[in-house]
């Protein structure tokens, strides 16, 4: 796959990258853009920042979706400007020193006006990591999920979902809480755009994992048995039945 821009919206673009399937994006106002996660070390962030500039002009603002190294190392790129995150993403920034100090908190929800446009930053609550947060742009009906859902080639989730900061018994209310924005178009951090219908598909699978885990954890199944009956591919599977319980 070349790396490469896609226009899903008027003035709302998703840059994909063979690396890991990551998608990042941009979307643009009147007046500034906003930035969506930025890569994951300076080399890339700098790659992105330089993509940014062939399409726009404009003065830049980024969120970060999230604190793992894909999505977020490659800030250093875009200072200063204004960066949003959860304040659990730039609390594991700054104590990874990725960043000096906190940017701007996302706690809850906040709107952004690009110019012409508005942006919702909200944290739909505890899931992939402690400090998720996603991006809705409601005049193109485009949501960026983060990585709250992925579309990887061969399905959604890949074993590297589950990471020791997931917290897997919340994150079927946060997708709830997602889809409640009743976006269109939803940008996954790895893998395709998709429709409204995957966060369905990820909230169901997510909550059969859990029933396979309490299942397995209270003995009514072996782990061979979970395996089998899970609807995610084996090692995806058993990166979340051994999560220890949250
Ligand atoms: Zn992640």
């Amino acid at each position: 796959m070349d790396t490469r821009w896609a226009e899903i919206g008027d003035g709302v673009l998703v840059r994909r990258y063979a690396e890991l399937d990551l998608s990042v994006g941009l979307v643009l106002g009147d007046e500034r853009c906003l930035v969506v996660d930025v890569r994951g070390d300076a080399e890339q962030g700098a790659e992105f920042a330089a993509a940014v500039r062939e399409v726009t002009r404009l003065p830049w603002t980024v969120v970060l979706t999230h604190d793992h190294f894909d999505h977020a190392y490659g800030l250093g790129a875009f200072l200063p400007c204004d960066a949003w995150a959860h304040p659990a993403c730039w609390d594991e920034l700054v104590r990874l020193d990725k960043v000096a100090e906190p940017g701007l908190p996302v706690a809850d929800r906040v709107e952004l006006d690009l110019g012409g446009r508005r942006v919702v930053l909200a944290h739909p609550g505890v899931a992939h990591t402690a400090g998720d947060v996603v991006a809705y742009v409601p005049d193109a009906d485009v949501m960026f999920a983060g990585d709250l859902v992925e579309h990887v080639p061969d399905g959604t989730f890949s074993a590297e979902s589950f990471g020791t900061d997931t917290v897997l018994s919340r994150w079927p209310a946060a997708l709830r809480r997602l889809a409640a924005f009743d976006a269109a178009t939803v940008v996954p951090g790895h893998g395709a755009p998709a429709g409204p219908e995957l966060v369905e598909t990820c909230r169901a699978q997510l909550l059969a994992l859990l029933d396979l885990r309490a299942e397995v954890q209270s003995g009514r199944l072996t782990p061979d048995d979970a395996l089998a009956r899970s609807p995610l591919p084996a090692d995806v599977t058993s990166a979340a039945l051994t999560k220890p319980a949250d």
